[in-house]
């Protein structure tokens, strides 16, 4: 399901991660070129029907071509009919209807890139998303996901998953298609995720959102990788320990006033529900899997800032000597890498949300 297309809160060190994707790409192209041995079982990638094939109107002003790749794959359900059409054409009206609900609510498009229906029938999205899906180093900015639409790509999936299983034949394509995203962007198995693991929704449904860490695995035996995503603390009131100030620089970095001081009191809750707020994560105050989702972000050698500090001062807490200074320089990136060898995480130095997560831990 959509959610509405703010950007939220300004996203930290946006432009470092420029290049990031050919280190972390699989540096495979399904469906193009040499197929390595590992990739064996990889599926072909679904047809995925443009724009211009199920009757899109233009949107109403030019889609943005973002210079980056998107770092996460996010799973929707429409929470729409269960229909027992599978045919193409009702796929293509099922477009048509989403593109015009969103248009309706003022969008530019269909907010999310793709839509997945229940017969098996992958469908374009917005404009341009096929175009930058086979680019592979672009990403068309959507509207489904808020304070995520500048580095997050979303299928829609076709139907409502509260109660109901997503139909076998549906599930597959979900597999092959998303293994093709992943492997077009670089996106790793881990990044897959459930809207509800960013915004207040139910979206994809209890049922669908079950199935997230078989996708991640079924796309990880393909792509490689550890499909497990990362394992948040769960900070409140009262808390008092030095990641209290991992979590104090970040809601800084996103604009907040508070002292770092690792004391959980009022002036940090308040922090959190506004952070919470403005990124449509449940608004409890608490620091959980959702804010702490949203708070993540890609650090790499020449960020600078509170969420840099947040690292180094992690760093410390975990025995490893950096200065905590917001300069991520070379003595902050082999601390990083030093501490990735250590939890036997691929030492790249660059800090992901999987990295932050274990510093936490
Ligand atoms: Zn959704």
């Amino acid at each position: 399901m959509q959610d509405i297309p703010t950007p939220g809160a300004a996203p930290i060190a946006r432009r470092r991660f420029l290049g990031l994707t050919a280190a972390t790409g699989v540096g495979l192209t399904l469906g193009a070129g040499p197929i390595g041995a590992s990739l064996a079982s990889a599926a072909a990638p679904p047809t995925i029907h443009p724009t211009s094939s199920w009757g899109a109107v233009p949107p109403s002003s030019a889609v943005e071509m973002l210079n980056q790749a998107p770092k996460k794959l996010f799973i929707h359900h429409t929470a729409t009919g269960n229909s027992t059409d599978y045919s193409l054409a009702h796929g293509q009206a099922l477009a048509r209807s989403i593109q015009r609900d969103h248009m309706n609510r003022g969008w530019i498009d269909s907010g999310q890139q793709f839509t997945l229906t229940r017969g098996g029938h992958a469908l374009e999205g917005r404009h341009r998303s096929l175009e930058a899906l086979r680019n592979g180093r672009v990403h068309v900015q959507g509207a489904h996901c808020t304070a995520q639409n500048d580095v997050a790509v979303g299928i829609e999936n076709e139907g409502n998953y509260m109660t109901v299983d997503m139909r076998a034949e549906h599930y597959a394509v979900l597999v092959d298609f998303s293994t093709y995203i992943c492997s077009q962007f670089g996106i790793r198995a881990y990044q897959i995720y459930g809207h509800r693991n960013f915004n207040a929704t139910d979206c994809p449904g209890d049922r669908l959102y079950a199935m997230l860490p078989r996708l991640r695995s079924d796309v990880a035996a393909r792509i490689g990788g550890d499909p497990t995503p990362p394992a948040w603390p769960t900070l409140r009131r009262g808390d008092r320990a030095e990641r209290v100030k991992a979590l104090q620089y970040l809601l800084r970095s996103r604009g907040a006033t508070i002292e770092v001081d690792g004391d959980f009191g009022a002036a940090t809750e308040a922090a959190v529900r506004d952070f919470q707020g403005r990124t449509k994560a449940s608004s409890d105050g608490v620091a959980g899997s959702q804010t702490w989702n949203q708070l993540a972000w890609y650090l790499t050698r020449g960020a600078s800032g509170e969420a840099v500090k947040a690292v180094q001062n992690q760093l410390v807490a975990n025995g490893i000597s950096v200065a905590v200074d917001g300069a991520f320089g070379p003595g902050t990136e082999t601390g990083v890498k030093t501490f990735q060898n250590r939890v036997s995480l691929t030492a790249d130095g660059i800090v992901d949300p999987r990295t932050l997560s274990r510093l936490l831990a």
